[in-house]
């Protein structure tokens, strides 16, 4: 409880489940890489927002997670840096060359600017961030694919006929062990979730998953059971509905 009343009385940061570690105040708290935070400090970002004080140390902790925070909180980089920790530290890499993380995004639009603001923290490990979405030739993402990439951010349309691809030849998931959905509630809006289950039910049954979102719509709760058990959940300021 002493944990919740300091929440509050900081940022408003609202955590359901046990065991959320807590929230911290600066980058070095969170268990980053130094390469990590000397980047986010050259970029201006000198202290952590409030959804990613809480959702950055709890998602490193290997938990899943319901992120709820308003458009310009900063969820891009709150599910991106863990994602990011996770995939440079895997020492004993699984057989095959598919990626270890995906980002799902509902648009081409959204693809781009997650893609922008996670390159500059992937690079830093050598770490290749390919971008997959409709309205473009399938034959591009295809070229891109095969030259292989650790992190994929994609629309889930798209993703699905690249696992299709010449036989499964082109990309697959058998490497995945991270999967982000970002602006959940539009995903679940514009009619997705059938691709998000058919990635999700393919994907390794020992995945870590998170999902943000700026509202969290009852609709979506029974869903977002399904695809990660028993999530830790954290929302900043309102119900946002
Ligand atoms: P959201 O996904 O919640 O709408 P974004 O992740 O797009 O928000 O971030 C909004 C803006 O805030 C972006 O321009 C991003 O680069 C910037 N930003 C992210 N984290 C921080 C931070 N810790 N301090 C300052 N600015 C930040
Ligand atoms: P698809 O239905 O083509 O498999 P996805 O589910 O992968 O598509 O991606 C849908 C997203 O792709 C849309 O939200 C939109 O941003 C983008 N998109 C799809 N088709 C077009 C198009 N013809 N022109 C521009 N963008 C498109
Ligand atoms: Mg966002």
């Amino acid at each position: 409880e002493e944990v919740q009343i300091v929440r509050r009385q900081l940022d408003n940061i609202k955590v359901k489940g046990k065991k959320a570690p807590r929230p911290v105040k600066t980058w070095a708290q969170t268990g980053l890489h130094l390469k990590t935070i000397d980047t986010l400090k050259r970029c201006g970002f000198n202290t952590p927002t409030p959804i990613q004080a809480q959702a950055v140390v709890t998602i490193l902790s290997g938990l899943n997670l319901i992120g709820i925070a308003k458009t310009g909180s900063g969820k891009t980089l709150a599910y991106g840096l863990p994602l990011i920790r996770h995939v440079a530290d895997q020492d004993v890499l699984q057989p095959g060359d598919g990626p270890i993380a995906i980002i799902m995004t509902p648009t081409r639009e959204l693809c781009y600017q997650v893609t922008n603001e996670i390159r500059k923290f992937a690079r830093l490990f050598g770490l290749k961030v390919v971008c997959i979405h409709g309205g473009s030739p399938i034959s591009e993402h295809i070229a891109e694919l095969k030259k292989g990439a650790e992190i994929i951010v994609c629309t889930p349309g798209r993703m699905i006929d690249m696992l299709a691809a010449n036989n499964g030849r082109v990309t697959n998931l058998r490497r995945v062990t991270f999967i982000a959905i970002d602006e959940a509630d539009r995903m679940f809006d514009m009619g997705f979730e059938p691709q998000v289950m058919r990635i999700f039910d393919n994907s390794r049954p020992d995945r870590q998953a998170v999902l943000f979102s700026a509202t969290f719509p009852r609709q979506m709760e029974a869903l977002a059971r399904r695809i990660l058990g028993q999530p830790i959940e954290i929302q900043v300021g309102g119900k946002n509905i």
